[in-house]
């Protein structure tokens, strides 16, 4: 399940700032949001054409943040111990679907899911509390 974010996304040697995207917390995977995927693209094409190092995303592309968050589940605000919280809810979710199905390969994808999930909240709830004291 990807997660949508307004982030950093490196591509061909060049960063590019406040981009919408959408990023997978278990596996790190980062793609630009479906919904700018083709003007991305463009922009991408421009910006080496240019020689660019650094493209700040949000001053070149209009785009419509309460559409690309309607378009994902989750979204990260930056909070991530409720991202996280809201991961393993669905996980589990998905979980007791699969049992109801018997369907063996997806039971172990989603318990597997479920163990990275769990570790990266204990790793996120760690990081607070020693920020907190
Ligand atoms: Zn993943």
């Amino acid at each position: 399940m990807m997660v949508g974010s307004i982030g950093r996304l490196r591509r061909n040697g060049i960063v590019f700032d406040r981009v919408p995207l959408v990023y997978c917390p278990v596996c790190r995977r980062f793609d630009v949001h479906p919904l700018v995927a083709d003007a991305f693209d463009l922009l991408l094409d421009y910006a080496e054409a240019d020689g660019a190092r650094v493209v700040d995303v949000a001053e070149l592309l209009r785009y419509d943040e309460a559409a690309l968050r309607a378009a994902q589940p989750f979204w990260d605000d930056g909070d991530a111990e409720a991202l996280v919280e809201g991961l393993i809810d669905q996980a589990l979710d998905l979980l007791s679907a699969a049992r109801a199905l018997d369907d063996r390969l997806w039971r172990r994808e989603l318990h597997d899911r479920l163990r990275r999930l769990l570790e990266l909240r204990a790793r996120i709830q760690a990081e607070n509390r020693q920020a907190d004291g």
